[in-house]
């Protein structure tokens, strides 16, 4: 079963995850058209970014610590991890404890469409090529397999974008770091649940990821807080669990910064 490996990792009596119903794989059985895909920023015992292509009822998911590039020069490494459940590409929240400890936000989403006819073959090749038209991510991107060091066998790939109009030197996870879920940064999200879950056993601790969760922690306290401190009114209104929707306008933005990007590689 694809979510076995998925399930084995996850207590849900104790995450917020999606168990997986089954009922998403069944009705993805029977279309064909159109296919999700989502990036998920996930800060737990170290910062990634969780690249989802739904195929065949289930979200093949590679995790990407440097998170995607537009420059067609930066390849990414993306660690292939288990198969998650349709479902999970909406998630965006707080993991209390166990695997995957820390926040999560939907940072991408939108479709994707392979660019080879059989997706299968090219995953078995190591080879998969593909469109995506999401809000920050569009244009033609390559999954390639990569020889790994034995404890990574097989698991090992790296995201590269090909260039095109969607391609530029912009730094999109910098460019455009909130949810497109819920417009939150991750002390938004954490302060929409509970800042002070992790009192005593922290998910990040050492290094630029445990620093980075000390001062979202103390930012979601003063956002939860409402504290008139300088923590809460840097922050933006925490608009999490309104979950506007992404305005269009964001999608116009992002091209706009692709399209200065390309014009000022052409220079
Ligand atoms: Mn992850």
């Amino acid at each position: 079963m694809p979510l076995d490996k998925y399930k084995a990792k996850r207590n849900f009596t104790k995450t917020p995850e999606p168990a997986g119903s089954g009922e998403m794989e069944r009705r993805a059985a029977k279309k064909k058209s159109e296919l999700f895909f989502c990036v998920q920023k996930h800060l737990a015992s170290h910062l990634h970014y969780d690249f989802r292509l739904e195929h065949n009822g289930v979200l093949l998911s590679w995790a990407v610590p440097k998170g995607p590039s537009l420059d067609p020069a930066t390849k990414r490494l993306a660690m292939q991890v288990e198969d998650h459940p349709i479902e999970y590409g909406d998630f965006e929240g707080v993991i209390p404890e166990g695997y995957g400890a820390g926040i999560v936000m939907l940072w991408d989403r939108g479709t994707w469409a392979p660019e080879v006819d059989d997706v299968d073959a090219a995953l078995k090749k190591g080879d998969l090529k593909f469109s995506l038209d999401g809000y920050k991510l569009k244009g033609s991107w390559v999954l390639v397999r990569t020889k790994s060091p034995a404890y990574a066998a097989g698991r090992s790939w790296l995201l590269i974008k090909h260039r095109d109009d969607w391609s530029g030197d912009v730094d999109i996870t910098e460019f455009a770091p909130r949810s497109v879920k819920s417009d939150g940064d991750l002390a938004d999200i954490l302060a929409a649940d509970t800042p002070a879950i992790w009192k005593s056993n922290r998910p990040a601790k050492g290094g630029a990821s445990g620093a980075m969760l000390n001062e979202i922690i103390e930012k979601a306290a003063a956002i939860k807080g409402g504290t008139a401190g300088s923590a809460a009114k840097s922050a933006k209104p925490a608009s999490v669990g309104k979950a506007p929707r992404p305005r269009p306008s964001q999608r116009s933005r992002f091209a706009r910064a692709s399209q200065i990007a390309n014009a000022r590689r052409r220079l």
